[in-house]
């Protein structure tokens, strides 16, 4: 499984449409002039007025206490669970979890903890699975720490976890004292979908946070949130690990442009993604999912072309997409247009329809 291509063959056409992640997008001349204006400080010493503001929003946004910035969400899932558990300890999420698929292996290499999977469709477990995943206190097993889910699951496809079903499981865990940690890489996506807030989202999770590299559309960043005392232990992992800042200001003036101008637009990357999706199910042998945000997976290979080939195929008409498993991942954001879309759709007929 792989959504990281190969360095391109320098003689490849220019890439005209990056679909291959939202994490693509270049940052955009509003977002650069803020940038350039932003108040900075020592970020470390909690002396950078542009980071604090941005931590401070994200605290509101989200309604918890305090938040701190992190160079990724990466990081910030480390962080949580490095806190939150002890070695030998066990997270329960879903097995396609990012934590658990695509950090390396960081929460057992780091932390000495294990991830139990929570199976379920589209990248999200119901509460009847985690209830029953519970096992009493008990000298064979391992303790049981924290569940966490991702709003939106992304080898999911771009799912919406229903707020209905995260109430429910935050149920189940304080019933069980288990700890509770939204990873929500893309939470503002599943509230510009649903119109469920952010603040409603979080509620009665733990710790919670958001990415802004991601269909925001910054640079760099994730912003963690919960507790005073859940942050205050996530800024020593923070000091431990080597992600304090110095002038971080300039990075967080582009988070804090994305709240005002990205957020309201996601619903373009929706629209888009529905649009692509459209296309391409009518495309003889070529299989899609529905997305509910922005996240396209297509399966090609029943045209005859195949995964692999489809993705260099696109790829030499100037249009980047990724694999994931047998399928290949397209990602609409801000650097995406509906005329993009169109033209990515004609581009896998006309390779299927040749093949
Ligand atoms: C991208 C992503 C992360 C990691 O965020 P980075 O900022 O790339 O480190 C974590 N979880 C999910 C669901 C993601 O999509």
């Amino acid at each position: 499984m792989s959504m990281t291509p190969a360095p391109r063959d320098p003689k490849s056409p220019p890439i005209r449409i990056n679909l291959l992640s939202d994490t693509q997008t270049r940052p955009t001349p509003g977002m650069r002039e803020a940038m350039m204006r932003a108040k900075v400080g020592d970020e470390q010493i909690g002396d950078d007025p542009t980071t604090n503001e941005l931590c401070g929003r994200v605290a509101t946004l989200l309604g918890k206490t305090a938040a701190v910035f992190m160079p990724s969400g990466t990081m910030c899932n480390i962080a949580a669970t490095l806190v939150h558990c002890r070695p030998g300890d066990e997270i329960l999420a879903h097995p396609s979890a990012h934590m658990n698929t695509r950090e390396g292996g960081a929460h057992a290499a780091l932390g000495g903890f294990q991830i139990t999977p929570l199976a379920g469709e589209d990248g999200m477990f119901s509460p009847q699975t985690l209830r029953a995943a519970i096992v009493a206190p008990n000298r064979y097993s391992a303790p049981q720490r924290v569940v966490t889910v991702e709003q939106t699951s992304n080898i999911g496809g771009g799912t919406v976890w229903k707020k209905a079903d995260l109430d429910e499981i935050v149920k189940v865990a304080r019933a069980n004292g288990l700890v509770t940690h939204m990873d929500g890489a893309r939470l503002m996506n599943a509230v510009v979908a649903s119109g469920v807030s952010a603040k409603d989202y979080a509620d009665g999770w733990d710790s919670v946070w958001i990415d802004f590299s991601k269909g925001l559309g910054a640079p760099v960043g994730a912003v963690i949130a919960g507790s005073n005392e859940f942050i205050g232990e996530v800024w020593r992992w923070k000091q431990r690990l080597g992600g304090a800042m110095r002038q971080s200001g300039m990075n967080a003036a582009a988070c804090i442009y994305t709240l005002d101008h990205h957020v309201e637009r996601l619903k373009d990357d929706h629209t888009n993604a529905r649009a692509l999706a459209r296309g391409l199910a009518q495309i003889p042998g070529v299989d899609v999912n529905q997305p509910q945000t922005n996240l396209v997976f297509f399966d090609p290979s029943k045209s005859g072309v195949d995964t692999k080939r489809m993705i260099s195929e696109l790829d030499a008409h100037g249009i980047l997409t990724g694999a994931l498993d047998h399928r290949i991942r397209a990602c609409t954001h801000l650097d995406v247009t509906a005329a993009m879309i169109e033209e990515t759709i004609s581009a896998v007929r006309q390779i299927v329809s040749k093949a």
